[in-house]
């Protein structure tokens, strides 16, 4: 495999991206770069990458930080266990690590929401241990280069990959190839269009030789998307609205959102059922569609002007102009946009 290797590191020895976390040895800024960029764009993530380590510049920072603080910087980014196992992990750094980031392998996977993805990037990058990591990227030009047929979410999949990634491994060199090869499936050999004639591979790649590179990779399942009909009530006494914090399993853990009614089907909200309010005027308030990864939300807001704002526990009132001090969902902060309850137009 030396020639394979030889191949992706000179490349990317010319061709990395001048990004910061290349710039550092530091586990935690390293950390923080992965979670932020697992299911995110380079382009999308630096900025998070930037407040994240100016705000809170080393691990205690973050540690010591309130989660809505936490839950705040990370507005938009989707995803939010990352940013509650991020805020977790850094407590058990502090608690059972002194403050030191663990600098092995196992150390690394015991952090909250760490898999052998995380650990391997961590423990190759910084501290030269020989962990292949196996992400979307390296499945797709593993795959490709030996034409494997092999579904990527199968057991069998994940299995035969992680042990070829393991043989393919430059174990005196891990960090760079592993960050070559990751390289070169995010900027060289992409889903839909690979740029073949630039890869340092072409010259040995199984699907190149046989045309095949978009038979590949292989997955067996489709993900399955629920659709969901949801109706907020944007409840406002002439100042105030109210808000809830989300809490249990599903989506949005943390975030704040306002109270709903949820439907079968698109416009089932029957404006009777928001009598309980005591409403003097209900103004529709336009929708939008939310696209999540196992979900589409079809989403009606309601202004519902009342008197006087009745909460249940889980309730808190907040003015208007105050709203985006929360951690919001994205969902919200594009109705806040175009809301003419909060000064759209
Ligand atoms: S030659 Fe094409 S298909 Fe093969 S690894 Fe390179 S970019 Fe991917």
């Amino acid at each position: 495999m030396a020639d394979f290797t030889t191949l992706i590191q000179g490349w990317f020895r010319r061709n990395q991206r001048d990004l910061p976390w290349r710039h550092t040895n530091d586990p935690y800024k390293i950390w923080l770069s992965e979670v932020i960029l697992q299911q995110t764009r380079v382009d999308q993530g630096l900025n998070y990458y930037l407040n994240f380590t100016t705000k809170f510049p080393t691990v205690f920072d973050l540690a010591n930080a309130a989660e809505d603080e936490v839950l705040n910087l990370w507005q938009g980014l989707g995803y939010y266990s990352r940013a509650r196992n991020l805020h977790a992990s850094a407590k058990q750094v502090v608690v059972d690590f002194d403050g030191v980031f663990p600098n092995n392998y196992e150390g690394i996977k015991s952090l909250k929401g760490v898999g052998d993805y995380t650990a391997s990037a961590i423990s190759s990058i910084c501290f030269g241990l020989p962990h292949a990591v196996v992400d979307g990227n390296v499945y797709r030009v593993l795959s490709r280069y030996l034409e494997i047929s092999t579904p990527i979410d199968s057991t069998q999949g994940k299995k035969d990959f992680a042990e070829i990634a393991d043989k393919f491994l430059d174990v005196h060199n891990p960090g760079d190839h592993n960050q070559a090869l990751m390289e070169i499936g995010a900027l060289i050999c992409l889903p839909k269009n690979p740029s073949c004639e630039t890869c340092p591979l072409v010259g040995s790649c199984s699907a190149f030789s046989s045309k095949t590179q978009l038979n590949f990779p292989v997955k067996a399942k489709k993900t399955k998307v629920v659709k969901r009909y949801l109706n907020y009530l944007v409840l406002f006494d002439g100042k105030n609205t109210v808000i809830q914090k989300r809490v249990g399993k599903g989506i949005w853990q943390g975030l704040y959102d306002f109270p709903f009614i949820e439907k079968e089907k698109l416009n089932g909200l029957e404006l009777s059922e928001l009598n309980q309010y005591e409403p003097i005027e209900i103004i529709q308030d336009g929708q939008l569609k939310h696209v999540l990864s196992h979900q589409e939300l079809y989403v009606s807001f309601w202004i519902v002007k009342v008197v006087k704002l009745n909460l249940d526990e889980s309730q808190i009132t907040v003015p208007i102009a105050a709203i985006e001090t929360f951690p919001l969902p994205q969902l919200l902060i594009r109705y806040i946009q175009q809301s003419r309850l909060f000064g759209a137009d």
